[in-house]
């Protein structure tokens, strides 16, 4: 379907590696997107970019920290050198630490903010110049039912999150007249390598998850796919500032 038709465009994935970013990146690839895969760790990235390939997906990786300005300024560079061009930017990156906040150092407590928030920012602005440069851009950051919810064990996590809800509406008013839509994406709990470790920290998450989900089940990475291909296309032109939560009815169970 031609609303949903991302042939010739080119997707650059943060943390695209990893569970969600991966299950992304392999959607918009099926919808015709030229991909690039970003994380720091280049065996995962070998892998990913292995499986697109089987699928038949025009796909390459870069390595990048995005913790890092000039490493993201790089990737983003590097990313148009390659494929001529960018078209579409996922701000999937992330990580957590889980501890009451009175445990935390705070060179742990920021360096979650930097690598969950701070670092949308730097690869929003750096992909700016080139979105201008095809009078068009799609930029979707990964949120989480924590950009919503407190949690005990888990308050630089969701400043970061929270964050991301204010930091997607200021870009997406900044850059409307620029036609760039920026949304976020709120997935609800999904079996991923983040929240399996979550499960070994927190033994009675998988059965409160399971309870309180109205679909009665944990998200797979897959979820997340249509979700991707949507804000990426052409059927989201008119959809810019939102924050969608995609967790089966997580947050509408009160
Ligand atoms: P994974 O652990 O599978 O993936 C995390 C990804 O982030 C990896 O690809 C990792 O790549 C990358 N990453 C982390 N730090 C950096 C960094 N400094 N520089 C570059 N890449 C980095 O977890 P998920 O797929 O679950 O998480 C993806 C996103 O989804 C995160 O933003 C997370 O907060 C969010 N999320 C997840 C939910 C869930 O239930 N799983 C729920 C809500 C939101 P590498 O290993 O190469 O560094």
């Amino acid at each position: 379907m031609k609303l949903f038709d991302l042939t010739g465009r080119v997707a650059l994935i943060t943390g695209g590696n990893g569970g969600i970013g991966f299950a992304m990146a392999k959607a918009l690839g099926e919808a015709g997107a030229k991909i690039v895969i970003a994380g720091r760790n280049q065996e995962k990235n070998n892998q990913s970019i292995t499986k697109l390939q089987l699928l038949n997906i025009d796909a390459t990786s870069l390595i990048v920290d995005v913790v890092d300005e000039v490493s993201c300024n790089k990737l983003i560079d590097d990313t148009v050198a390659h494929f001529g061009k960018l078209n579409i930017l996922v701000n999937n990156a992330g990580t957590n630490i889980r501890k009451r906040p009175e445990e935390y150092q705070l060179d742990e407590w920021k360096s979650i903010i930097d690598t969950n928030l701070v670092s949308m920012f730097t690869c929003s602005k750096a992909c700016f110049k080139h979105f201008k440069a095809v009078d068009s851009g799609k930029i979707i950051n990964i949120g989480s039912m924590h950009s919503l919810f407190g949690a005990p064990l888990g308050s630089a996590y969701s400043a970061s999150k929270g964050g991301v809800v204010q930091l997607t509406k200021s870009l997406a008013n900044a850059w409307a007249k620029d036609n760039i839509q920026v949304n976020a994406v709120l997935p609800g709990y999904i079996d991923t390598t983040l929240t399996r470790q979550a499960r070994i920290d927190i033994p009675e998450l998988q059965a409160r998850v399971e309870e309180r989900t109205p679909v009665g089940r944990w998200g797979q990475p897959d979820d997340l796919g249509g979700i991707a291909v949507f804000l990426s296309s052409e059927a989201s032109n008119y959809v810019s500032g939102t924050a969608i939560p995609v967790d089966g009815g997580y947050s509408i169970n009160g």
